[in-house]
């Protein structure tokens, strides 16, 4: 995710865009598969970088609950502020309490888009990744996929709190 275009990016008012068909970068905190694609236009301000992009991916999560992997797409839209800093300078992460910390896209002579686009799918990465939304996940004796299979311990599983609400039902 390097482009040759820090001389021009570094000119007050000048627009740059970045066409992204690359592998994910690592550190995303997910097992990404195939390349991250989109575009991402880069403006300088006079006084800041502004990138505003769009970016599509695939991978696989594992659920929170039931603990199967499933499959992930992710379609981000963001506006970020940048600087034309290095990107392995650790200066630039030193605070880690100001979220507006611009994010650095330079390495060496390149504009390198790799730490944004990283940051960019960690956010969207779900902090509680769920197969579906009413997964009924692992049961907490046997430790049966409930989505999969029939509960090997039967009635003695079903948790009291749910008891009554059968009794209801059957009704
Ligand atoms: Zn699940
Ligand atoms: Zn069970």
């Amino acid at each position: 995710m390097r482009y040759k275009t820090l001389a021009q990016l570094q000119r007050p008012h000048e627009r740059i865009v970045c066409e992204i068909d690359h592998p994910a970068p690592a550190g995303t905190g997910v097992d990404l598969r195939g390349n991250t694609v989109g575009r991402v236009e880069l403006t300088n301000t006079g006084k800041t970088i502004v990138a505003r992009g769009n970016i599509a991916g695939q991978g696989v999560l594992t659920c929170s609950r039931c603990l199967r992997e499933f499959p992930w797409v992710f379609d981000v839209s963001f506006v970020e502020h940048c600087a034309l800093r290095q990107i392995d300078d650790p200066a630039v992460y030193a605070t880690g309490e100001d979220e507006e910390d611009p994010i650095p896209i330079v390495d060496d002579e390149l504009v390198d888009l790799t730490e944004l686009i990283r940051q960019m799918i960690a956010l969207e990465v779900p902090f509680q990744p769920l197969c579906r939304p009413d997964c009924r996940g692992l049961c907490q004796k046997c430790g049966a996929v409930l989505d999969e299979e029939q509960c090997r311990c039967g009635a003695d599983a079903t948790d009291p709190r749910w008891a009554k609400l059968g009794e209801l039902l059957e009704e």
